[in-house]
């Protein structure tokens, strides 16, 4: 065929020639296609792209659309499977790496609820949300004894344990995909497999699996895109002796994604408070259990749930404007004021939220309202206390409630830790599993369409030294403009046009707006709120209240974070001038990074790589653009490619032979299934450099088969 389309090249798509399937195109979904009789097939594997076929029908076999002969520019072409290779294990496979062929492919097994595959190294693992049968012990022996060779959490796991044996080298199982994509399922997956083989006499193996359960209960929220979500990364290091028994495990967290108080403690603005299918009373349970199992006592219990408390309790705490500059006081109640505990009445002139927050923190309740009211600040050689704006007041009470929930999420974690040790010094190996809280928007993301057979695997040094360069990278920038006082997010915004221009990543925009071009895609960024939440909002007054306070937890946070803000502090600063020297929340951030790459760097690394199938949390719905764009997002189609360089596809010679012996002559066919494979080779003149002869297998370069089925349709 050929002619035009618009200014576009066309083709007919003729029969007899290899399908295709269309180019995804997610701007322009309402192409025309023109149709002629003839019976071949045209296919598109990207929802976004479905087009216009009249009177076209939806195959569910193949899932897409079955049609006669279509019209449609070159451009948009490209070549399809052969059905032999429909719904392969692993991505490498298949002769033609296209973006559709790969969502098709995974969609074939997503819809027959095989919810992993290989692209190369890295397992794929799209959530089902739905119970799969493949999990339990038979599914671990089997893994085990390697009956089942299939993609799954299991082989990921088994091959980190085998590895960690055989090359006494640390492993670590590093688990990514987006919000609600299944990672910290997948971590407890992997951590069941590894517990069910490094499972001893000691028990230790139920511990370690009973920690997630603590930690979802106290770091996990309902959000829009997960009714599980973490609210907080973890790195799960699982300790072995030299004979493969499990020995202790640690974790270490990053709470990287905590943001304001509000989003955890005013519990009631969520209006969602039940979550469908979910029992509160039981899941509390639970938690009492594993509390028991990781012997945690009653009265360090008692002390979490007093601090949890008081947390909501600080939540309640409301202000009013008293005077024309927006300074505020504590909103009072109204009437008789009523004791938390209920049982002696208390008159207090203040508000009972205030008076239960600080009686749960062990503070004085008039000393609480101070402190989330005013600031002190030094005038000359004296203290004086100014009164807070409402936002201010807000921020810091917001700040106090943020960081007591954080104090005591580490120090369960630490306490964890210390039961799951036991004293003990560990000199073994060990598997890490690394489940990073998810990513929640991909919007920002404009992606032009790429092609990936030129997309090269660069390394990305530039953007990189964007945020890093000392001291006139990003974030050097915005800790600068952070300590300085006039500063604002529009000189921010200039401050970074001024000095990154000349970096290929970076873009200025108009106003306080600036693009990156990050790894996955250029993303655009508006500084609005960016000096704000680089500041670290607790004040040096409210963890001075906390010192002073007169139950043990509240001390050992204020302790703890006074000790570490000296730590980075100028050594002859006194407390009260600390708010200079801390730490931006950007710095902290790369700190704990950099910490956590330093420690994978020293393992063999393990990747999986969860896939959203669809954005309602739904069993059996597959979204290809939502797809596509975390499968672009991860480089997965480059990694495929990069693990093709090699003999990707492998096929037994019986198999070969049963697929392709009708080609032979007569003669050949009583041969052994070895030599009927170099037969029919060497019968249809394929380059010997495009395959390798094993014993069992026959090995084929990219392609081949592709090539091979060409022939075998011309008979
Ligand atoms: P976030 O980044 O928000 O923490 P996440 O990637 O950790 O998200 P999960 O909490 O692991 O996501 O998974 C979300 C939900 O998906 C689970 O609560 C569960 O209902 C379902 N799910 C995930 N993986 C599986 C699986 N293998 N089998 C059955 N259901 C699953
Ligand atoms: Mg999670």
């Amino acid at each position: 065929g050929g002619g035009s389309f618009g200014s576009k090249k066309i083709k007919e798509v003729d029969p007899g020639e290899l399908p295709y399937v269309l180019v995804p195109e997610e701007k322009e979904c309402n192409r025309r296609l023109e149709e002629k009789d003839g019976a071949s097939v045209a296919s598109t594997a990207c929802s976004s792209s479905v087009p216009q076929f009249r009177d076209s029908e939806w195959n569910d076999n193949v899932g897409y659309f079955i049609k006669k002969v279509v019209t449609v520019s070159t451009g948009e072409l490209l070549p399809a499977n052969p059905e032999i290779l429909e719904g392969v294990d692993d991505l490498i496979q298949l002769s033609y790496l296209n973006e559709p062929s790969v969502l098709h492919n995974l969609y074939q097994r997503h819809s027959r609820d095989i919810i992993y595959s290989k692209a190369g190294p890295v397992l794929i693992a799209i959530n089902p949300f739905k119970a799969v049968q493949l999990y339990g012990n038979d599914f671990v022996t089997a893994y085990r004894q390697k009956l089942l060779d299939s993609p799954h959490v299991y082989a990921i796991a088994d091959a980190a344990y085998t590895e960690m044996m055989a090359d006494e080298r640390n492993q670590s199982i590093i688990i990514s995909g987006e919000s609600g994509a299944g990672k910290t399922e997948t971590a407890k997956i992997a951590m069941q497999y590894l517990a069910a083989l490094g499972g001893g006499s000691s028990g230790i193996e139920c511990e370690v699996l009973q920690t997630s359960c603590i930690l979802e209960a106290f770091g996990n929220a309902k959000t829009s895109r997960n009714d599980n979500s973490s609210r907080f990364g973890k790195l799960i290091e699982i300790h072995f002796s030299a004979t493969g028994k499990i020995w202790g495990a640690k974790i270490q967290t990053y709470k990287l994604n905590l943001k304001t108080a509000s989003e955890y403690n005013y519990l009631n603005q969520s209006a969602c408070l039940a979550i469908h299918d979910v029992d509160d009373a039981e899941k509390f349970h639970v938690l009492m259990e594993a509390f028991k199992t990781i012997r945690i006592s009653k009265e360090d219990q008692e002390h979490a749930f007093e601090m949890l408390a008081a947390v909501l309790w600080l939540g309640n705490i409301s202000f009013k404007v008293v005077d024309t500059e927006n300074h505020v006081e504590v909103v009072a109640d109204e009437g008789k004021m009523r004791s938390c505990s209920g049982s002696r009445p208390t008159i207090f002139p203040g508000s009972s939220a205030t008076l239960c927050a600080a009686r749960l923190i062990g503070c004085n309740a008039q000393d609480l309202m101070v402190a989330l009211s005013t600031k002190r600040i030094q005038a000359g050689k004296d203290n004086v206390a100014k009164k807070l704006t409402l936002q201010q007041a807000i921020d810091t009470r917001d700040a106090l409630a943020k960081f007591v929930y954080a104090s005591l999420f580490d120090w369960l974690v630490e306490k964890i830790n210390r039961s799951l040790a036991m004293g003990k010094q560990h000199t073994g190996r060990s598997i890490s599993i690394l489940d990073i809280y998810g990513f929640e928007s991909f919007k920002e993301y404009e992606l032009d369409g790429i092609d990936w057979a030129k997309v090269e695997f660069k390394d990305n040094q530039e953007c990189l030294n964007l945020f890093e360069k000392k001291p006139i990278g990003l974030i050097s920038l915005l800790d600068e403009e952070s300590n300085f006082p006039k500063a604002t997010d529009m000189t921010f915004a200039s401050k970074l046009k001024q000095h990154l221009n000349a970096n290929p990543c970076f873009k200025g925009e108009r106003g306080g707006a600036f693009s990156v071009r990050h790894y996955a895609g250029e993303v655009l960024y508006d500084t609005s709120g960016f000096l704000e939440k680089n500041r670290d909002p607790l004040h040096s007054d409210t963890l001075q209240l906390l010192a002073s306070c007169s139950s043990r937890l509240p001390q050992l946070f204020a302790s703890s974070k006074l000790n570490q803000l000296q730590k980075t502090a100028n050594p002859s600063s006194q407390l009260g001038a600390f708010d200079s020297h801390k730490q931006s929340v950007g710095t902290k951030f790369k700190g704990q990074l950099f910490k956590l790459m330093q420690q994978l760097e020293n393992s063999t690394p393990h990747f999986i790589r969860c896939i959203k199938p669809n954005s309602k949390q739904l069993p059996g719905a597959y979204e290809r653009d939502l797809v596509l764009e975390q499968l672009r997002c991860c480089g997965v189609l480059e990694v495929v490619r990069i693990s093709k360089s090699g003999y990707p596809t492998r096929m037994t010679h019986q198999e070969f032979t049963r697929r392709y012996g009708f080609l032979l002559s007569e003669n050949n066919i009583c041969l052994d299934p070895l030599s009927m494979s170099v037969a029919i080779l060497q019968q249809f003149d394929v380059l010997p450099e495009t395959y390798q002869v094993g014993y069992t297998k026959l090995y084929f370069r990219v392609g081949q088969i592709g090539a091979l089925e060409d022939m075998r349709k011309q008979f």
